[in-house]
């Protein structure tokens, strides 16, 4: 059997530990901070109305049936999900040289394109990733499963709680060549702090410069600014340049179809004349490491994305579904700010408003973070992350007032 010291016990994952603390939580006013996943006025899981009549479409269907997708996934599904990341009049998709293949939501992306990665990546060379400090957490379990070196670089100013813009560029600038450089495209988790589209195309030069690969990691489309196209513009700008990357693309959040696990990994080969059959060749390859680890992907989000994705009047309605999200949660970004700001509350609360997405980096200390919970019953992960999305007009005075009292 497994000693203690062979399998120790590993501790509880930190943000599903903080779901489990607050579900077991009997205090009336307890707020939800912690997990990423979009939350109505009255706190309420919020199923889109465009997937509900995408589900209805679905059921009524009487050929409906349970069989396997391909291992690649639903075709419908993959190329519109090529059109809406790349933009649908993407050089890369008419001249045929991108693979994609449906996956386990964002997550199975990041690992199909880690796997793949380190299986196929400039072989005979160890070649690091680079990941912004901080990340998503789970970027390092993923990359480091597949056994990737990993290193940082710098991306938070916690001075300005903006973008280290400079550290980010001259730490690029020193990377190996060949270095993978992981980019969140919008709505960066955990800071919700994004570059600027003259900021990307700095990015790109010195990338392209130093022959550096991009892996991008989409998750949040849609969400940071309300507008697709706009959420995707820098993935549309890299390929615009020529680069040969990868994107990870996540329809949990901005489908709110999360436990449905759509999603999809795309390889753009760069433009060649070649490049279709370099394509060929890679997805040739995803779909052997995809039929060993999932055989293929689950079927009913990638139904409910793909009858949205290619059916226009749908997509409108998705559209405005989006837009409901990102505004509600613009304005709970206002009023947070606004409150601490009429409190007086210490030290400068810009932030919060000029960061977007779904996440605020509010710069609160792990100890503040556990006062919070344990006075006021505010979850938030210890790194001080705010979920906007669990702010509303009911509780957002009563989140200010908390914060208020605990800076002081
Ligand atoms: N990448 C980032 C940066 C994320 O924040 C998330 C969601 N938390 C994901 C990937 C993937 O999530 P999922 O597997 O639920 O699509």
């Amino acid at each position: 059997s497994f000693a203690a010291d062979v399998v120790p016990k590993a501790p509880e994952d930190p943000l599903f530990g903080l779901m489990t603390a607050y579900r077991a939580d009997t205090f009336e006013k307890k707020v939800d901070l912690g997990i990423g996943a979009y939350r109505d006025d009255n706190a309420k899981p919020w199923v889109l109305p465009v997937v509900k009549k995408a589900d209805a479409v679905l059921r009524s269907d009487p050929n409906l049936d349970h069989e396997y997708l391909p291992i690649a996934g639903l075709q419908q599904f993959t190329s519109a999900s090529q059109k809406l990341i790349l933009g649908k009049n993407s050089p890369a998709i008419s001249e045929k040289r991108v693979a994609s293949l449906q996956t386990i939501s964002g997550t199975g992306a990041v690992h199909l394109g880690a796997l793949f990665l380190k299986k196929f990546y400039r072989p005979g060379q160890t070649s690091s990733v680079y990941f912004s400090s901080p990340t998503w957490a789970n970027h390092n379990q993923i990359f480091s499963n597949v056994n990737l070196p990993i290193t940082t670089y710098p991306y938070f100013s916690a001075k300005t709680r903006g973008l280290d813009f400079d550290g980010m560029l001259s730490s690029i600038k020193s990377a190996p060549e060949g270095s993978i450089i992981l980019l969140h495209a919008c709505a960066h988790n955990p800071t919700g702090v994004d570059p600027t589209q003259d900021q990307w195309k700095q990015v790109a030069e010195v990338m392209k410069a130093r022959n550096l690969f991009p892996f991008f990691d989409c998750a949040y489309q849609g969400f940071a600014s309300g507008d697709l196209a706009r959420d995707g513009w820098a993935i549309s700008y890299f390929v615009e340049q020529g680069f040969e990357l990868v994107v990870a693309q996540s329809y949990a959040k901005n489908f709110g179809l999360y436990g449905e696990r759509a999603g999809c990994f795309h390889f753009v080969a760069a433009p060649a004349s070649d490049a279709t059959d370099v394509a060929t060749r890679v997805a040739s390859q995803l779909a052997i490491l995809q039929r060993s680890e999932i055989s293929n992907p689950p079927a009913y989000g990638a139904r409910i994305a793909s009858l949205v994705l290619n059916d226009p009047a749908l997509f409108a309605m998705w559209e405005e579904d989006l837009r409901t999200m990102s505004s509600r949660i613009i304005e709970m970004r206002k009023a947070l700010r606004s409150k601490l700001e009429e409190l007086g509350t210490p030290g400068t609360w810009n932030h919060i408003t000029d960061q977007i997405g779904m996440f605020s980096f509010t710069g609160l200390t792990e100890a503040q973070v556990q006062k919070l919970r344990a006075d006021s019953h505010i979850y938030m992960t210890k790194n001080g992350r705010v979920s906007m999305a669990g702010i509303n007009t009911n509780n957002v005075q009563y989140v200010a007032e908390a914060i208020n009292k605990i800076v002081r």
